[in-house]
């Protein structure tokens, strides 16, 4: 048998919440309940069926913050899960269950560093949870409505860590500094439909469309940086025709997502792109959607008691990276906070059986404990 662990119970305790974006299912309120008991204040910023946690331990500055998510994704076939999803299960040293990775061993690893941390005396400045049941859903009234309330109230953060699976393949191993911004488009072109046989009395749209996504996907938007990889560019989805072979359509329409970093901008993008349209298209409908700003956090305080808290738990010295999808960072580090995403192994989340090695539970927590001990 294992030691016990404080860590292990609780994060099998939320696994064991069927919390389906937006549902909590009651996780917030048992992480409120230990927190509370710290002598943290809760505060219930809900919006929308979205529940959100702010919690908050002594004043004043820094203000640290530890970043989180309740939700889940969907399951998938159960039938291809080993063991019931919500029904936490520990075969051979690795924990089974929805949430395992993403994220709620680091919202358990979170809580139990904040537990043994104020155990050990009064803290310096303030220590903050920003907890949310909408991270893999819309994200309007999650992380983002929270920060509108609080940054309307002139709170300023300085850190923040947000627990998501960031570890490549070992823990530790990486963390991430930055994201890349996400900016879409569904574009409708529009042509006149008519017979293949007499083009010269239609507006064929796929012709049209064509020439322009080629120059799209030839275009090199930027040489990327020290942090990011080039800006990519990627088509998603492309419908035209009525089905019938001897018909010219009467419109096109294509979906394509921009991951870009931070030497464009979501505005920049935009310019160029209907430039192009502009050129080959006379009549289209762009709607564009834009889901998030790029963000680095620049060496610093943060990343440096990172590091050193890595360090000393698991010996590596982590990468900074800024690849993957995005996160609720983006919508914390434009209110002017040092974000890094520091979690587990990410290479089951969203899966079939997500796992998270039962040894790591106490390591990551250790990490976070080691963050606060060099920050507050
Ligand atoms: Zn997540």
């Amino acid at each position: 048998m294992n030691a016990p662990s404080p860590v292990l119970d609780l994060t099998r305790d939320l696994i064991a919440r069927r919390s389906l974006t937006p549902d909590d299912a009651g996780c917030c309120a048992l992480i409120g309940e230990r927190l509370a008991r710290l002598g943290f204040r809760l505060e219930w910023l809900n919006a929308n069926g979205v529940t959100n946690l702010w919690a908050t331990l002594g004043s004043g500055a820094p203000l640290m913050i530890f970043a989180g998510h309740t939700d889940v994704v969907p399951t998938g076939p159960l039938e291809q899960w080993h063991s019931d999803p919500f029904a936490p299960a520990i075969r051979d040293g690795v924990l089974y269950g929805r949430g395992a990775a993403d994220m709620k061993s680091g919202l358990a690893a979170m809580v139990c560093a904040a537990e043994r941390f104020v155990a050990r005396g009064p803290i310096k400045g303030t220590l903050a949870f920003l907890i949310t049941s909408d991270e893999e859903g819309p994200c309007r009234f999650g992380t983002k409505h929270v920060v509108e309330q609080l940054q309307a109230r002139g709170v300023k953060p300085d850190y923040a860590i947000v627990g998501e699976a960031s570890s490549n393949l070992q823990l530790g191993d990486r963390i991430m500094i930055g994201r890349r911004g996400s900016l879409g488009c569904d574009l409708k072109v529009l042509g006149k439909q008519g017979h293949v046989a007499y083009p010269h009395k239609a507006d064929n749209p796929i012709h049209r469309l064509m020439p322009a996504l080629a120059e799209l996907v030839a275009t090199r938007w930027d040489e990327g940086n020290a942090h990011f990889p080039p800006t990519s560019f990627q088509i998603s989805n492309l419908r035209a025709g009525t089905g019938a072979n001897n018909v010219i359509p009467g419109e096109a329409e294509v979906v394509f997502n921009f991951r870009y970093c931070t030497e464009l901008t979501a505005d920049a993008i935009k310019a160029r792109v209907t430039a192009v349209l502009d050129r080959h298209c006379p009549r289209y409908e762009a709607q564009w959607w834009h889901t998030g700003e790029p963000f680095l956090t620049r060496p610093g305080r943060l990343i440096d008691a990172a590091q050193t808290a890595i360090g000393s738990v698991t010996g590596l010295k982590p990468e900074l990276f800024t690849g993957g999808g995005t996160s609720d960072a983006r919508f914390i580090a434009p209110w002017g906070a040092e974000v890094v995403e520091i979690g587990p192994i990410n290479d089951s989340i969203h899966k079939l059986n997500e796992h998270v090695k039962v040894e790591d539970l106490d390591r990551l927590s250790a990490i976070y404990e080691g963050v606060l001990e060099r920050l507050l």
